[in-house]
């Protein structure tokens, strides 16, 4: 047996103090794998809880949304969930939770809504096998949670996102029926909305963004947005209802997607669905953050209003065989704007939490 190797975590001891601890990195058990994390996103969640306003997550290890490289498999894991062999030195991208198969809502056939899907995640860095979070150089993954390889066309820069923003919008305009020839308008051009305007183009729908940054309406554009409305020039619900419907016809969008995380959001997009419509609700989802609204806007326009909780793990090999086919089409190597060392976790968040970047990644041997 070699020297034990340690590997380094950071920790977040309390909303806005982080640390980092060491510990030496385990060996997989069986079905198990351990990765080196090679590049780690901020995602608007981790803001949430570096901010403490994290419905669960209070302190512990952050980051969840990463690709990395396969350096010890457990037994019996030879290959990844579409049966290809994994070895040491492959590039693999794997679910940040797990399905149990044995609760309630696994069994009844929404393994996203999983009761036990944290089990690992949740767990404090303390805890062997320590490495649950992918602000770190180390990851280890549990036997549940789906691995895929990554096909080599696919930089570490775009396959990133892929685990967290690119499954969850696929899986979400799934649940929600976006269908060809609607018009889909998204609120909020961040991770999640810049790659939902990407594949709603590639549903062949007509695409509006609202935002208040003029820099990310800009990314909108660049992504296939067919419209952008600017907050910070529409100022009025009003004006804005009123522009949505210039565009659609007088009818308003056939489907709307929430992903900023602003109460007030939600309240206008009830508005800017067409009777009859369909409202994907996936960015507020902080406690206790309320906004006052009519709810006869639900009733006198049959609404259906949606929420998705994770997505179920296939759909992480949707996702990239979505980049493997689309990402020369779309800038998806644009959307980090940020990238910073494993040293550098705290003023990544902090800059991000101020908005002076829009999406940072850290990079663990950048
Ligand atoms: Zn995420
Ligand atoms: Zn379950």
């Amino acid at each position: 047996m070699g020297e034990t190797e340690y590997g380094r975590v950071a920790v977040m001891t309390r909303p806005r103090e982080l640390e980092f601890a060491e510990y030496p990195v385990p060996a997989p058990g069986a079905g198990a794998l351990v990765m080196k994390v090679d590049r780690a996103n901020v995602c608007g969640s981790e803001l949430h809880i570096w901010n403490g306003r994290h419905p669960v997550k209070k302190r512990g290890g952050l980051g969840h949304e990463m690709v990395g490289t396969v350096t010890a498999i457990g037994e019996g894991r030879g290959t990844d969930n579409r049966g290809v062999p994994l070895a040491v030195g492959d590039r693999i991208v794997a679910t940040y939770f797990q399905t149990c198969d044995r609760c309630d809502q696994c069994l009844g056939g929404q393994p996203n809504l999983c009761d036990n899907a944290y089990e690992f995640f949740g767990r404090q860095p303390e805890e062997a096998p320590h490495f649950h979070a992918a602000f770190g150089t180390h990851y280890y993954i549990h036997p549940r949670q789906h691995v895929y390889k990554v096909p080599d066309g696919i930089p570490d820069a775009v396959a990133a996102s892929a685990n967290c923003a690119l499954s969850q919008v696929i899986f979400g305009i799934d649940q929600i029926q976006l269908r060809y020839g609607e018009t889909f308008l998204i609120q909020g051009a961040g991770g999640l909305g810049l790659n939902a305007v990407a594949v709603a183009k590639e549903r062949g729908t007509k695409v509006l963004v609202i935002d208040g940054v003029e820099g990310r309406l800009e990314q909108a554009r660049a992504f296939g947005a067919d419209h952008t409305i600017n907050l910070s020039e529409t100022t009025s619900v009003e004006d804005r209802v009123a522009e949505v419907q210039r565009l659609t016809g007088g009818r308003g969008a056939d489907v709307a997607l929430e992903v900023t995380g602003v109460p007030a959001a939600f309240a206008e997009g009830l508005q800017q669905v067409r009777r009859g419509g369909r409202y994907l609700v996936m960015g507020n989802l902080s406690p206790g953050a309320t906004v006052p609204f009519d709810p006869g806007y639900v009733t006198r326009k049959a609404l259906t209003i949606k929420h998705v909780d994770r997505y179920e793990g296939r759909y992480l090999w949707q996702a990239l065989t979505f980049l493997q086919t689309h990402q020369h089409k779309y800038p998806f190597d644009q959307l980090v704007d940020a990238i910073f060392p494993l040293d550098g976790v705290e003023t990544a968040l902090e800059k991000s939490l101020a908005r002076e970047v829009t999406r940072a990644a850290i990079v663990m041997n950048g």
